[in-house]
């Protein structure tokens, strides 16, 4: 196949620039989740370090291994899908920072630290998202655990944290309000709160009183905008990566490339998406399993390389996302990963 998945690490760089000046005062917590967005953990996580990235997102403890691995042991590392006990030593043992929003994985962080281990916990409040999180009405009893466990230098309360569903003002407002309620009471029994993290990248971007000390955005600093959101021009953000398929076959009225639904190219694209060609923008006409054909062009050839989606092409991943009514970080994570990845910059 000869579709390829082009990263340029440049553009990423000054994505992070771009981040960055955004937040601040706020730190940027790099989330690189899901092999960094689908454009590649290892290469990604270098390029950020460079860049004076100081703090990673890596949702489970496998990935945040690796990320340590990769960053050393000055940076942060924030992992905040922990399970069991054996898992949370190794988390402990590699100076991670656990988001703990269960008071079982509390119990078990607990038990996996030596007193004196001194375990980073940032306590997630549940605040309005119901997905994961202690529940308001449990939080005061999380908050004593954790005061007992800290005065035994088991665990070191390093942060309070929660996710909201960035969907709506009314609800992330009424979000922050229980999110400051939680702090509130935390502050109150005495321990010190380094780091509070609230927003991911749209309301990091949008509303300067949820960025507090820390802002966890991974989206907008690959270049993936919102759907129905600010344009990349607006938010001072490109994407980083194109999607790029060669002429395989030239026909009367289109050309065919080799890259269709089964690599992740949706069917619902037809028509609904414009390539970049070597005569300008051409509409993808239709999506097969195993190819796809796009409108022709005069002197068209095997072997001519069109950009199919993303940022040196016409439409970005979330431009497509919007026509077909999701959000551009699914039809990255549907496409990205099938194909094989070249970096450019330094
Ligand atoms: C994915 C995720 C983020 C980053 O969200 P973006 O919208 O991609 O910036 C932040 N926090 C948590 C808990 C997440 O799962």
């Amino acid at each position: 196949m000869s579709a390829r998945l082009v990263i340029d690490l440049d553009v990423f760089a000054q994505n992070l620039t771009a981040v960055r000046a955004r937040v601040a005062p706020a730190e940027h917590m790099l989330v690189v989740k899901d092999d960094a967005y689908g454009h590649g953990l290892a290469p990604i996580v270098r390029r950020a370090r460079q860049e004076g990235v100081s703090w990673f997102g890596a949702f489970d403890v496998r990935t945040a291994l690796i990320v340590r691995s990769l960053v050393g042991p000055l940076a942060r590392v924030f992992v905040w899908s922990i399970t069991g006990v054996d898992e949370a030593r190794a988390a402990v043992d590699a100076e991670l920072d656990l988001g703990v929003g269960d008071l079982q994985v509390l119990e078990d962080v607990a038990e996996a630290s030596r007193p004196g281990a001194n375990a980073r916990v940032h306590l997630k409040v549940d605040s309005g998202l119901r997905r994961n999180g202690i529940r308001p009405e449990q939080w005061d009893a999380a908050v004593s655990s954790v005061g007992r466990m800290v005065a035994e230098e088991r665990v070191r309360l390093e942060g309070v944290w929660s996710h909201i569903a960035e969907a709506s003002d009314e609800e992330d407002d009424r979000s922050r309000e229980r999110f400051d309620a939680a702090v509130d009471a935390v502050r109150r029994s005495g321990m010190p709160v380094a780091f509070r993290h609230l927003a991911a990248s749209a309301a990091g971007f949008a509303r300067a009183e949820f960025r507090y000390d820390l802002a966890r955005i991974g989206a907008f600093a690959y270049g993936i905008r919102s759907a129905d959101g600010p344009s990349e021009r607006e938010l001072g953000v490109r994407p980083a990566a194109t999607v790029f398929a060669d002429v395989i076959a030239v026909n009367d009225d289109d050309v065919t490339i080799d890259l269709g639904s089964m690599h992740g190219l949706p069917s619902t694209a037809s028509n609904r998406l414009s390539l970049g060609t070597p005569a300008g923008p051409r509409r993808l006409l239709e999506v097969r399993p195993g190819y796809s054909r796009v409108e022709a062009w005069g002197g068209a050839q095997v072997g001519d390389s069109l950009a199919v989606v993303g940022g040196d092409a016409p439409d970005s991943a979330t431009d497509l996302a919007e026509r077909l009514g999701t959000i551009g970080e699914e039809v990255a994570l549907r496409l990205y990963p099938a194909l094989s990845r070249e970096y450019r910059g330094r």
